[in-house]
Formats: C-alpha cells, sequence, structure tokens
C-alpha cells in the first residue's frame, strides 16, 4: 500500500528537464506520445532545449557511446557527426 502510495506521488511530480533541470510542463503520468520534447532512451527535453530542432544549443549525446568508445578522439568524432547530422 505504501509503495502505491508513493508511485501516486511521483506521478503527479513535475518532471525536470534531462538536459538544464528546469521544470517542463509535464508530469510524470502524462503518456509520452502526448507530449513534446520528450526523446526516447534519454527523457524529457524542456522546449528550450528541445526547441524543435531549429535553433538547438545543446545536444544529447547517449551514454552508449561514452561507455563503448574509449578512444577519446573517435568519441569526439562521432559526437561532432551527431552535431552535424542534427542540422
Ligand atoms: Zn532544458
Amino acid at each position: 500500500m505504501k509503495n502505491f502510495i508513493c508511485s501516486k506521488e511521483k506521478a503527479d511530480q513535475v518532471e525536470m528537464c534531462v538536459l538544464c533541470g528546469a521544470e517542463t510542463p509535464y508530469k510524470f503520468y502524462e503518456h509520452i506520445d502526448m507530449r513534446y520534447g520528450y526523446v526516447e532512451g534519454c527523457g524529457q527535453l524542456c522546449e528550450k532545449c528541445y526547441d524543435m530542432g531549429t535553433n538547438r544549443e545543446q545536444l544529447l549525446v547517449p551514454a552508449s557511446l561514452i561507455k563503448t568508445i574509449s578512444n577519446d578522439s573517435e568519441l569526439g568524432a562521432k559526437v561532432r557527426k551527431l552535431y552535424w547530422d542534427s542540422r
């Protein structure tokens, strides 16, 4: 019963942007299909960070890239490619 109460409380909390930590307009219970700025595998972005990909000043890098590529130069090249692919 206590777990149910805890998860219900969490469901009612506002999600924070995974990139900048700002509040988003969404609560945890809101389905991701109904949201703007939710990136699968990463999480919810605020409108400023998501920005429809037009004027984006930040870039999300999958943690799997950082974990699997041990060569910094190779990782840098992949990150740069991600940047240019997103333009
Ligand atoms: Zn943000």
